[in-house]
């Protein structure tokens, strides 16, 4: 984890928030690698999930919604994790994830009656992770939505706030009727969507993992209610799949079947990731029946039936859900391709995404800095190659060091313009350039006008 988080931000992958100002928690910006990655991130679930599902359309909803839509979510009323106070030190942390560590299941589900009977079960056995002290306040339950004044021009705003969405799929369930009726789409169909989401999160930890601003990556399929378990069983196998496609290790990601169902849920399984401080949730895939849109057809009177075409039924379609975080595959990512090892006889990091995520598919440079010809040359080259691939020129200190940080921030390929591009030594090399595999570090001549070809195999 150490290696990756200074990885980050050694070559601008991500930043601590707020760092001049000393830190702001649970906040990370990203860099000038990492938004390409994260772009490329997001661009490879739209296009997976999108522009190659035919029954999937996309959305962008508004941040900010009625604040009726959280409280028919529920999440005005229950979306709360459970908080302990250490009576030495005052630190916050999440009752579940202490207990997780001395193996005991407990989780938000629960009853503040329960989790406390639970907890003071084991709780000679549970230390501040701070202080190590074993002196813990009562377990409370604490909300996690975070509220804003938008909108609202009062002093006293709290007492009814706007909130900043906890979740991105409420804005796809309170859009489902718009969809429907201005597309082409009929159920079973689903609606896809990304963007940022907020929760007051009571111990961000773990880097990016969890953060109290983040992003999310949630598709929502609405399906007849004999359907539900079938196309269920159908995006498990997606969404497993998915991560394989793009090159994780199988050994690297499992299953996990949530222990404690919400009441309204069918099937509730995460898929976990072996992030570095071992298997987490990456992704939640859940049958969720009818719930949501019975919420919101209750609390806005608008309803939200589906009148089969083709049977006649009226009813109110279930919904399968499938929900990964930004964040977390860009942790997972970085992970899954970070190796060290020996080129040449130097030891070196090297990231080895996949052509899709690399944040620069290929770097151009010119031999020497100081040769006007070739940088000029060099420069002819990027503005070919940019037109077509994410392309960076570098002509920083010598060709071993920008191989070096080129593989440090997983570019595939390097071109180097050097004298016999120019025809200079052997004009038969002329507007030729060598071309570095990152993997390999085979070294390809290359004609110019077969170069973007070459680059896109
Ligand atoms: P956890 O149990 O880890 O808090 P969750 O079950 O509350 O996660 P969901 O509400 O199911 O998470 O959210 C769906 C996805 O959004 C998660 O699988 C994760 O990838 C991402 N996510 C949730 N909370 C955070 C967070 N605080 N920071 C970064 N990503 C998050």
């Amino acid at each position: 984890m150490d290696k990756i988080v200074s990885l980050c931000k050694r070559r601008g992958f991500v930043f601590s928030g707020s760092e001049i100002y000393g830190g702001f928690v649970g906040s990370f910006d990203y860099g000038p690698y990492g938004v390409e990655l994260a772009n490329n991130i997001k661009a490879a679930w739209w296009q997976a999930m999108v522009h190659r599902e035919p029954n999937i359309v996309g959305l962008d909803s508004a941040i900010v919604t009625h604040p009726k839509v959280w409280e028919a979510s529920g999440h005005v009323g229950g979306f709360s994790d459970p908080l302990v106070e250490c009576k030495a030190c005052n630190t916050r942390s999440r009752a579940d994830h202490l207990l997780e560590e001395v193996e005991v299941f407990a989780d938000e589900k629960m009853s503040v009656e329960e989790i406390n009977a639970v907890f003071d079960s084991v709780r000679e056995k549970i230390s501040c992770p701070k202080c190590g002290e074993k002196k813990f306040g009562p377990v409370t339950k604490f909300n996690l939505l975070v509220k804003t004044n938008l909108g609202n021009f009062k002093d006293d705003w709290s007492a009814d706030p706007a909130y900043l969405r906890g979740e991105t799929c409420q804005g796809i369930y309170i859009n489902f009727k718009n969809v429907l009726d201005s597309t082409r789409v009929k159920v079973p169909f689903g609606i896809a969507q990304i963007g940022k989401a907020f929760r007051n999160e009571i111990a961000p930890r773990q880097y990016i993992f969890r953060k109290r601003e983040f992003e999310q990556m949630e598709m929502q399929m609405f399906v007849a209610p004999a359907d539900e378990m079938k196309l269920y069983t159908l995006w498990k196998e997606k969404r497993m799949q998915y991560y394989l496609d793009l090159g994780f290790k199988p050994e690297n990601v499992r299953w996990h079947e949530h222990e404690n169902l919400v009441f309204y849920a069918k099937a509730a399984f995460d898929i976990e990731y072996n992030f570095p401080f071992g298997f987490k949730e990456l992704e939640g895939v859940h049958a969720r029946g009818d719930y949501d849109l019975t919420q919101h057809q209750t609390f806005s009177g608008v309803s939200m039936e589906y009148l089969d075409p083709y049977t006649n039924e009226k009813y109110l379609p279930h919904v399968v859900e499938t929900s990964v975080g930004v964040d977390r595959t860009f942790l997972a990512v970085m992970t899954e391709f970070y190796d060290e090892d020996e080129l040449g006889g130097e030891k070196r990091v090297v990231l080895r995404f996949p052509k899709k995520l690399a944040p620069i598919k290929v770097a151009v440079f010119p031999l020497l800095k100081n040769r006007p010809e070739l940088v000029e040359k060099a420069k002819e080259v990027f503005a070919l190659l940019s037109e077509h691939l994410r392309a960076e020129f570098d002509d920083n200190g010598n060709v071993g060091k920008r191989y070096r940080r080129q593989d440090e921030i997983g570019t595939p390929h390097c071109v180097t313009i050097d004298f016999d591009t120019l025809g200079e030594e052997n004009p038969m090399l002329k507007d030729t350039v060598t071309v570095r595999d990152r993997d390999t570090g085979e070294q390809t001549r290359v004609p110019i006008t077969e170069l973007i070809t070459y680059l896109q195999q």
